[in-house]
Protein backbone atom coordinates (compact mmCIF):
# COMPACT_ATOMS: atom_id res chain seq x y z
CA UNK A 1 0.00 0.00 0.00
CA UNK A 2 0.93 3.26 -1.02
CA UNK A 3 2.03 6.06 1.90
CA UNK A 4 -1.04 8.45 2.23
CA UNK A 5 1.37 11.36 1.09
CA UNK A 6 1.34 10.25 -2.28
CA UNK A 7 -2.35 9.17 -3.44
CA UNK A 8 -3.69 11.75 -5.56
CA UNK A 9 -7.38 13.19 -5.43
CA UNK A 10 -8.91 10.25 -7.77
CA UNK A 11 -7.44 7.54 -5.64
CA UNK A 12 -9.30 8.82 -2.25
CA UNK A 13 -12.85 7.19 -2.81
CA UNK A 14 -10.41 3.78 -3.71
CA UNK A 15 -8.56 4.67 -0.26
CA UNK A 16 -11.80 5.09 1.68
CA UNK A 17 -12.88 1.88 0.30
CA UNK A 18 -9.87 0.42 1.57
CA UNK A 19 -10.18 1.94 5.00
CA UNK A 20 -13.40 0.74 5.39
CA UNK A 21 -12.25 -3.08 4.06
CA UNK A 22 -9.43 -2.59 6.98
CA UNK A 23 -11.32 -1.25 9.61
CA UNK A 24 -11.96 -5.52 11.23
CA UNK A 25 -7.92 -5.62 11.22
CA UNK A 26 -7.75 -2.59 12.64
CA UNK A 27 -10.26 -3.09 15.24
CA UNK A 28 -8.69 -6.39 16.70
CA UNK A 29 -5.24 -4.99 16.56
CA UNK A 30 -6.50 -2.41 18.75
CA UNK A 31 -8.67 -4.50 21.26
CA UNK A 32 -8.31 -8.55 20.88
CA UNK A 33 -4.49 -8.50 20.02
CA UNK A 34 -3.23 -7.05 23.43
CA UNK A 35 -5.38 -9.93 25.20
CA UNK A 36 -4.29 -12.90 22.88
CA UNK A 37 -0.71 -11.82 23.55
CA UNK A 38 -1.65 -11.71 26.96
CA UNK A 39 -3.18 -14.76 27.10
CA UNK A 40 -0.29 -16.47 24.81
CA UNK A 41 2.62 -15.26 27.77
CA UNK A 42 0.88 -16.31 30.69
CA UNK A 43 0.67 -19.72 29.07
CA UNK A 44 4.53 -19.04 28.54
CA UNK A 45 5.57 -17.65 31.80
CA UNK A 46 5.66 -19.16 35.09
CA UNK A 47 6.92 -17.87 38.23
CA UNK A 48 9.58 -19.88 40.76
CA UNK A 49 8.32 -21.35 43.84
CA UNK A 50 7.63 -18.60 46.67
CA UNK A 51 10.15 -21.09 48.55
CA UNK A 52 12.96 -19.74 46.35
CA UNK A 53 12.16 -16.28 47.15
CA UNK A 54 12.67 -15.62 43.32
CA UNK A 55 12.55 -12.79 41.03
CA UNK A 56 13.31 -14.71 37.61
CA UNK A 57 10.67 -16.08 35.71
CA UNK A 58 11.04 -19.15 34.72
CA UNK A 59 10.80 -19.91 31.16
CA UNK A 60 9.50 -16.23 29.81
CA UNK A 61 12.35 -15.59 27.95
CA UNK A 62 11.17 -17.56 25.07
CA UNK A 63 9.04 -15.59 24.58
CA UNK A 64 11.21 -13.05 24.40
CA UNK A 65 13.77 -14.64 22.34
CA UNK A 66 10.89 -14.92 19.53
CA UNK A 67 10.89 -10.90 18.95
CA UNK A 68 14.77 -10.92 18.93
CA UNK A 69 16.86 -10.09 15.96
CA UNK A 70 20.37 -10.44 16.49
CA UNK A 71 22.70 -13.00 15.20
CA UNK A 72 23.08 -13.58 18.68
CA UNK A 73 20.12 -14.46 19.62
CA UNK A 74 18.88 -16.12 16.86
CA UNK A 75 21.74 -18.54 18.53
CA UNK A 76 20.51 -18.50 21.74
CA UNK A 77 16.90 -19.54 20.33
CA UNK A 78 18.74 -22.37 18.95
CA UNK A 79 19.62 -23.56 23.06
CA UNK A 80 17.62 -26.45 23.89
CA UNK A 81 15.03 -24.95 26.56
CA UNK A 82 16.45 -27.16 29.23
CA UNK A 83 19.81 -25.31 28.92
CA UNK A 84 18.57 -21.74 29.31
CA UNK A 85 17.83 -21.59 33.15
CA UNK A 86 20.54 -23.56 35.58
CA UNK A 87 20.02 -23.77 39.35
CA UNK A 88 22.92 -23.13 41.87
CA UNK A 89 22.45 -25.26 44.83
CA UNK A 90 24.01 -23.08 47.69
CA UNK A 91 25.44 -25.76 50.72
CA UNK A 92 26.27 -24.87 54.18
CA UNK A 93 26.92 -27.11 56.85
CA UNK A 94 26.32 -30.99 57.10
CA UNK A 95 25.31 -32.22 60.60
CA UNK A 96 23.23 -35.48 62.05
CA UNK A 97 21.36 -32.95 64.00
CA UNK A 98 21.11 -29.38 62.40
CA UNK A 99 21.38 -26.61 64.33
CA UNK A 100 21.08 -24.07 62.06
CA UNK A 101 18.12 -23.83 59.46
CA UNK A 102 20.82 -23.87 56.45
CA UNK A 103 22.11 -27.42 57.53
CA UNK A 104 20.96 -30.37 56.44
CA UNK A 105 22.12 -33.91 57.34
CA UNK A 106 24.57 -36.56 55.67
CA UNK A 107 21.71 -38.50 54.29
CA UNK A 108 19.37 -35.21 53.17
CA UNK A 109 22.37 -34.48 51.06
CA UNK A 110 22.38 -38.09 49.48
CA UNK A 111 18.35 -37.95 48.73
CA UNK A 112 19.36 -34.49 47.08
CA UNK A 113 21.77 -36.19 44.81
CA UNK A 114 19.66 -39.21 44.24
CA UNK A 115 16.70 -37.17 43.38
CA UNK A 116 18.69 -34.56 41.23
CA UNK A 117 20.06 -37.54 39.07
CA UNK A 118 17.17 -39.77 39.34
CA UNK A 119 14.75 -36.73 37.45
CA UNK A 120 17.63 -35.81 34.56
CA UNK A 121 20.20 -33.29 36.08
CA UNK A 122 23.85 -33.35 35.01
CA UNK A 123 26.24 -31.59 37.29
CA UNK A 124 28.21 -29.03 35.47
CA UNK A 125 31.50 -27.07 36.61
CA UNK A 126 31.24 -23.41 37.64
CA UNK A 127 33.40 -22.58 34.55
CA UNK A 128 31.13 -24.70 32.02
CA UNK A 129 28.24 -22.26 33.76
CA UNK A 130 29.67 -19.17 33.26
CA UNK A 131 31.20 -20.03 29.71
CA UNK A 132 27.56 -21.15 29.09
CA UNK A 133 29.23 -24.90 27.75
CA UNK A 134 27.07 -27.51 28.29
CA UNK A 135 29.02 -29.71 25.77
CA UNK A 136 29.13 -32.27 28.08
CA UNK A 137 25.64 -32.65 29.31
CA UNK A 138 24.03 -35.25 27.35
CA UNK A 139 20.59 -34.88 25.40
CA UNK A 140 17.62 -34.77 27.67
CA UNK A 141 19.86 -33.87 30.67
CA UNK A 142 19.61 -30.87 33.01
CA UNK A 143 22.49 -28.79 33.99
CA UNK A 144 23.01 -28.35 37.89
CA UNK A 145 25.61 -26.80 39.89
CA UNK A 146 26.59 -27.19 43.41
CA UNK A 147 28.27 -25.13 45.76
CA UNK A 148 29.44 -24.88 49.20
CA UNK A 149 29.74 -21.44 51.38
CA UNK A 150 32.13 -20.69 54.33
CA UNK A 151 34.71 -23.73 54.50
CA UNK A 152 32.56 -25.36 56.76
CA UNK A 153 34.23 -28.66 58.78
CA UNK A 154 31.67 -30.65 58.17
CA UNK A 155 32.02 -30.10 54.15
CA UNK A 156 35.71 -31.46 54.32
CA UNK A 157 37.14 -33.66 56.78
CA UNK A 158 40.13 -36.48 56.42
CA UNK A 159 39.22 -39.89 58.49
CA UNK A 160 42.84 -40.14 59.39
CA UNK A 161 45.36 -38.05 60.88
CA UNK A 162 47.70 -37.94 57.71
CA UNK A 163 45.03 -36.48 55.57
CA UNK A 164 44.91 -39.47 52.85
CA UNK A 165 41.42 -40.57 53.48
CA UNK A 166 38.69 -38.23 52.92
CA UNK A 167 35.94 -39.04 55.38
CA UNK A 168 32.45 -40.58 53.78
CA UNK A 169 30.58 -39.02 55.82
CA UNK A 170 31.77 -35.26 55.04
CA UNK A 171 29.83 -33.54 52.06
CA UNK A 172 33.46 -33.80 49.82
CA UNK A 173 33.05 -37.77 50.44
CA UNK A 174 29.37 -38.10 50.16
CA UNK A 175 30.05 -36.53 46.50
CA UNK A 176 33.00 -38.58 45.78
CA UNK A 177 31.08 -41.66 46.39
CA UNK A 178 27.97 -40.47 44.75
CA UNK A 179 29.92 -39.24 41.76
CA UNK A 180 31.67 -42.86 41.64
CA UNK A 181 28.69 -44.95 41.67
CA UNK A 182 27.15 -42.66 38.80
CA UNK A 183 29.22 -41.49 36.22
CA UNK A 184 26.84 -40.60 34.10
CA UNK A 185 25.45 -37.71 36.94
CA UNK A 186 28.39 -35.36 35.68
CA UNK A 187 31.03 -33.80 38.17
CA UNK A 188 31.91 -30.52 39.59
CA UNK A 189 31.20 -28.18 43.00
CA UNK A 190 32.37 -24.93 44.09
CA UNK A 191 33.59 -24.23 47.31
CA UNK A 192 33.49 -20.71 48.04
CA UNK A 193 35.92 -20.84 51.09
CA UNK A 194 36.19 -18.34 53.76
CA UNK A 195 39.61 -18.57 55.74
CA UNK A 196 39.49 -16.94 59.28
CA UNK A 197 36.20 -18.27 60.24
CA UNK A 198 36.28 -21.47 57.72
CA UNK A 199 39.40 -23.18 57.06
CA UNK A 200 37.28 -26.69 56.93
CA UNK A 201 37.63 -26.33 60.77
CA UNK A 202 41.58 -26.93 60.61
CA UNK A 203 43.91 -23.82 59.68
CA UNK A 204 46.57 -26.28 59.67
CA UNK A 205 45.28 -28.61 56.51
CA UNK A 206 43.44 -25.99 55.04
CA UNK A 207 45.98 -25.50 52.81
CA UNK A 208 46.51 -29.13 51.75
CA UNK A 209 42.96 -29.39 51.15
CA UNK A 210 42.93 -26.36 48.95
CA UNK A 211 45.13 -28.68 46.77
CA UNK A 212 43.09 -31.49 47.45
CA UNK A 213 40.23 -29.86 45.92
CA UNK A 214 41.83 -28.95 43.10
CA UNK A 215 43.44 -32.09 42.19
CA UNK A 216 40.31 -33.85 42.03
CA UNK A 217 38.83 -31.59 40.16
CA UNK A 218 36.61 -29.02 42.49
CA UNK A 219 36.80 -24.86 41.74
CA UNK A 220 37.55 -22.65 45.01
CA UNK A 221 35.73 -19.29 44.90
CA UNK A 222 36.45 -16.35 46.91
CA UNK A 223 34.34 -15.95 50.54
CA UNK A 224 36.52 -13.56 51.91
CA UNK A 225 38.19 -13.98 54.79
CA UNK A 226 36.18 -13.03 57.72
CA UNK A 227 32.70 -12.90 55.83
CA UNK A 228 31.66 -9.83 56.38
CA UNK A 229 28.28 -8.12 54.97
CA UNK A 230 29.47 -5.91 52.30
CA UNK A 231 26.66 -3.91 51.93
CA UNK A 232 27.63 -2.31 55.06
CA UNK A 233 31.76 -2.22 54.75
CA UNK A 234 33.46 0.66 52.78
CA UNK A 235 35.54 0.42 50.22
CA UNK A 236 39.10 0.42 52.42
CA UNK A 237 37.55 -2.75 54.52
CA UNK A 238 36.27 -4.57 51.01
CA UNK A 239 39.81 -3.72 49.42
CA UNK A 240 41.74 -5.15 52.49
CA UNK A 241 39.27 -8.39 52.48
CA UNK A 242 40.10 -9.24 49.13
CA UNK A 243 43.89 -8.58 49.05
CA UNK A 244 44.01 -10.66 52.44
CA UNK A 245 42.22 -13.76 50.74
CA UNK A 246 44.72 -13.12 47.52
CA UNK A 247 47.58 -13.40 50.35
CA UNK A 248 46.12 -16.48 51.61
CA UNK A 249 45.35 -18.43 48.66
CA UNK A 250 48.75 -17.69 47.20
CA UNK A 251 50.38 -18.94 50.09
CA UNK A 252 48.34 -21.88 50.24
CA UNK A 253 48.12 -22.88 46.23
CA UNK A 254 50.70 -20.44 44.45
CA UNK A 255 50.32 -19.99 40.81
CA UNK A 256 47.10 -21.99 41.47
CA UNK A 257 45.42 -19.07 43.72
CA UNK A 258 44.94 -17.54 40.21
CA UNK A 259 42.18 -20.11 39.28
CA UNK A 260 39.79 -18.34 41.95
CA UNK A 261 37.64 -16.38 39.74
CA UNK A 262 34.60 -16.46 41.63
CA UNK A 263 33.13 -14.84 44.19
CA UNK A 264 29.88 -15.04 46.71
CA UNK A 265 28.99 -12.03 48.89
CA UNK A 266 28.50 -13.46 52.24
CA UNK A 267 24.90 -13.37 53.78
CA UNK A 268 24.22 -12.39 49.95
CA UNK A 269 25.05 -8.74 51.20
CA UNK A 270 25.71 -7.19 47.55
CA UNK A 271 28.05 -3.95 48.38
CA UNK A 272 25.72 -0.41 48.15
CA UNK A 273 28.66 1.24 47.79
CA UNK A 274 29.48 1.30 43.99
CA UNK A 275 32.75 1.49 44.70
CA UNK A 276 33.36 -1.76 46.27
CA UNK A 277 30.69 -3.29 43.27
CA UNK A 278 33.29 -2.03 40.73
CA UNK A 279 35.94 -3.56 42.63
CA UNK A 280 34.07 -7.05 42.98
CA UNK A 281 32.65 -7.22 39.63
CA UNK A 282 36.10 -6.18 38.03
CA UNK A 283 38.13 -8.70 39.78
CA UNK A 284 35.68 -12.00 39.54
CA UNK A 285 34.23 -13.56 36.39
CA UNK A 286 31.19 -14.26 37.96
CA UNK A 287 29.52 -12.93 41.36
CA UNK A 288 26.62 -14.83 43.16
CA UNK A 289 23.67 -14.46 45.31
CA UNK A 290 22.50 -15.83 48.45
CA UNK A 291 18.95 -16.16 47.41
CA UNK A 292 17.16 -15.66 44.18
CA UNK A 293 15.76 -18.71 42.74
CA UNK A 294 16.85 -20.59 39.66
CA UNK A 295 19.67 -18.72 37.40
CA UNK A 296 19.23 -17.49 33.95
CA UNK A 297 22.13 -19.29 32.08
CA UNK A 298 24.20 -17.79 29.62
CA UNK A 299 21.62 -18.56 26.83
CA UNK A 300 18.85 -16.65 28.76
CA UNK A 301 18.44 -12.38 27.46
CA UNK A 302 18.26 -12.08 31.84
CA UNK A 303 21.44 -14.07 32.67
CA UNK A 304 23.68 -11.53 34.47
CA UNK A 305 27.23 -12.87 35.25
CA UNK A 306 27.12 -10.16 38.30
CA UNK A 307 24.51 -11.32 40.24
CA UNK A 308 23.83 -15.03 39.86
CA UNK A 309 21.01 -16.16 41.73
CA UNK A 310 21.63 -19.62 43.89
CA UNK A 311 19.00 -21.73 46.09
CA UNK A 312 19.53 -22.99 49.24
CA UNK A 313 20.37 -26.84 48.92
CA UNK A 314 17.34 -28.39 51.08
CA UNK A 315 15.55 -31.12 50.21
CA UNK A 316 12.14 -29.28 49.70
CA UNK A 317 13.64 -27.02 47.51
CA UNK A 318 15.33 -29.26 45.19
CA UNK A 319 11.91 -30.85 44.41
CA UNK A 320 10.30 -27.67 44.29
CA UNK A 321 13.03 -27.15 41.45
CA UNK A 322 12.56 -30.53 39.72
CA UNK A 323 8.77 -29.78 39.62
CA UNK A 324 8.97 -26.58 37.91
CA UNK A 325 11.86 -27.25 35.80
CA UNK A 326 9.65 -30.79 34.47
ZN1 LIG B 1 28.74 -17.50 53.91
Amino acid sequence: MAPVETLSCQQQPKSQALKRALRPIRTFVRHALPFAIAAFAATYTQTVPNQFKATQPLVSVAVRDSTQKSAKNACKAEVSEAFRQVPVLMFHGFENTPKKKCNITPDEFRLILQELYQNGFFVISAKEFAEGDFSRVPEGKKPVLLTFDDARPTQFKYSDASGSKISKDCALGILLDFFSSHPDFGFGGLFFVTFGTGNFGDEAQVGQKLKHLLELGFEIGNHTVSHPLFGKIGYERAAKELAAFDSLAASYLGQQALQVRFFAYPGGSFARNPEVASLINSKFDCVFDAKGGIAPSAYSPDYDPKRIPRVEGTLSNVRLIIASMR
